[in-house]
């Protein structure tokens, strides 16, 4: 039997993906972004970094600098480039968003990013069929790939395309869409799509703003409540709270969520039901790390694999019980390594 990893999220992105992105007015106090420099000499590949550098691109997916990722990758010599144009967090469609209103331009700027790190092929990944077909009635050249809807995605499409023998690197859709700008119209990297939900805000939406935009602003822009207690940057499952709403904006902020009320994290006894092992992607049964460290007695020996955790939270969220296992199983990787709990 294969088991099926990660955890199947409740997707909430329908209220967000219902109008088109909305531009949201750059704050008076903010200064125009200098242009570029028109480019020189012809595009090769070092003209397509030397574009990605000049125009300050950010991958949102994991906040690097797209030149300094494109370099990396030319040297790792990766046979497929994929565009992550799927969102793993029950709440956020930015990236979503980004494909079904830029399809041309994320095509183009992974046709460049391929072509700068010298690979072979290049796929754009969705999460669903139905994406696909909506996708391909944009433009029936683009060459998809499903991600699913699980979490974590993009690990796993890692882990399925690795055993189709890809060697794949991934992309975030803005990243591509700025490559593009950068490429086409000498323009810096100094928008981004933001998906803002959660019941703190009435409208939930994807906004197009100005990086640097203080997170007030996107809030107050999609109708913040006054009972508004709890706001998430990132992930509903990863993300981090945010204790000052004059935070500015970033390549990398792909989500903001507004909530009325701060989540308990309310912990009950471990009941056995395995979703944790379940959910993990790499191969951890984080149930018996659990008990092994609860035992007073921990035995490495007894704690496999525990380092190679990514620290996902796929198991943190299957488990019933509201076990913090991602905190565990990075504790119990602590304990292999220096024989120390602290
Ligand atoms: S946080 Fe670590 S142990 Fe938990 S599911 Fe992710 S990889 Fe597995
Ligand atoms: S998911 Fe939670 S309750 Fe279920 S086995 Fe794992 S730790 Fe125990």
């Amino acid at each position: 039997m294969i088991l099926q990893h990660g955890v199947k999220l409740e997707q909430q992105k329908t209220a967000s993906l219902r109008h088109k992105i909305k531009i949201l007015p750059v704050p008076e106090d903010m200064t125009e972004p200098k242009p570029l420099a028109a480019r020189q000499g012809k595009l090769d590949v070092a003209g397509i970094i030397a574009a990605a550098e000049a125009a300050r691109i950010v991958d949102e997916f994991d906040g690097v600098s797209l030149a300094q990722k494109l370099k990396r990758l030319r040297r790792l010599k990766p046979n497929m480039i994929v565009a992550c144009c799927f969102d793993e967090d029950p709440c956020t469609s930015s990236a979503m968003a980004t494909l079904r209103e830029n399809t041309d331009a994320v095509i183009a700027g992974l046709v460049l990013a391929a072509r700068a790190c010298g690979a072979a092929e290049n796929k754009i990944a969705v999460a669903t069929p139905r994406e696909a077909r909506m996708i391909k009635k944009i433009n029936s050249q683009a060459d998809l790939i499903l991600a699913g809807e699980r979490y974590p995605a993009r690990v796993l499409l890692k882990r399925k395309l690795f055993a189709s023998g890809k060697n794949a690197a991934y992309i975030g859709a803005q990243a591509c869409v700025a490559l593009t700008a950068a490429v086409d119209e000498n323009e810096a990297q100094s928008f981004t799509v933001v998906t803002v939900a959660g019941d703190g805000v009435e409208h939930w939406r994807n906004m197009r703003v100005r990086i640097g935009t203080p997170l007030k602003f996107l809030l107050d822009a999609c109708g913040a409540s006054e009972k508004t207690t709890f706001v998430i940057t990132g992930s509903s499952v990863t993300g981090k709270a945010v204790t000052d709403l004059s935070e500015p904006v970033t390549a990398a902020t792909r989500c903001v969520i507004a909530l009325r009320k701060t989540p308990r994290n309310k912990t009950y006894p471990c009941i056995g039901c395995e979703k944790c092992a379940r959910a993990c992607p790499r191969g951890i049964v984080p149930w018996r790390v659990l008990r092994e460290i609860q035992s007073g007695a921990p035995d490495p020996v007894r704690m496999p694999n525990v380092q190679k955790c990514i620290g996902c939270s796929a198991c943190s969220v299957a488990c019933p019980s509201g076990i913090d296992l991602t905190a565990v199983i990075s504790k119990a990787a602590s304990f292999k390594k220096s024989g120390d709990f602290d």
